[in-house]
């Protein structure tokens, strides 16, 4: 059976968990790096990227994430998109740098700190109703990544490089998990 952690250090963990077990999925809270030896695949949810950041530095753990992020399928929503991302524009922070994206913070400025939009995301057929709350974007990406949306050109909000995935919104607060099921299907291929 398919097991998949979620980094549990602070946000929206719980909502992933329940997304994956409505998919039929075993899911692991990870918190310590010995969590990781149990999960084929791991989600690190949006919250506040400094502090999950400093949790993760207290807890030893930036490195045993960026190895499994390395090679295993990984998800970084929202604050977990900056987790995951290479470079930053202006914040200096810790990060896995291990997804080769460029990622601006809190992009879209306090006048429009949350907002919806439906979304037309390639590889899902029908488009995706994506809540943005304070969101980051990618306003570059190399080579090898994947742009699955964007708002504009330098306004990517969901990208893919082989076996990880970014999104600058949160698909664990809708109905649809399609997106959940998107990612499964990433560890089979
Ligand atoms: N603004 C948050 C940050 O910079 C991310 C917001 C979110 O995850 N919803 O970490």
């Amino acid at each position: 059976m398919t097991t998949v952690g979620v980094l549990a250090l602070q946000g929206a963990f719980i909502e992933h968990e329940q997304k994956l077990q409505q998919l039929g999925v075993k899911t692991v809270q990870v918190r310590l790096p010995h969590h990781l030896t149990e999960i084929d695949a791991l989600i690190i949810p949006g919250g506040e990227s400094t502090t999950i950041g400093k949790l993760a530095t207290s807890y030893e753990l930036i490195e045993p994430l960026k190895h499994f992020a390395q090679t295993k399928p990984t998800w970084g929503t929202c604050a977990g998109m900056i987790f995951l991302a290479s470079r930053l524009e202006q914040h200096h922070q810790p990060i896995l740098g291990v997804m080769d994206i460029t990622v601006d913070r809190n992009a879209f400025g306090r006048q429009v700190d949350s907002f919806e939009t439906d979304l037309a995301i390639s590889g899902l057929d029908e488009p995706f109703h994506a809540v943005f709350i304070r969101a980051p974007i990618a306003t570059a990406v190399g080579e090898k990544v994947e742009v699955l949306a964007q708002l504009s050109p330098t306004q990517i909000v969901i990208a893919r490089e082989g076996h990880l995935l970014a999104s600058a919104f949160h698909p664990e607060l809708t109905d649809d998990a399609r997106l959940h099921q998107y990612f499964l299907d990433m560890l089979s291929d």
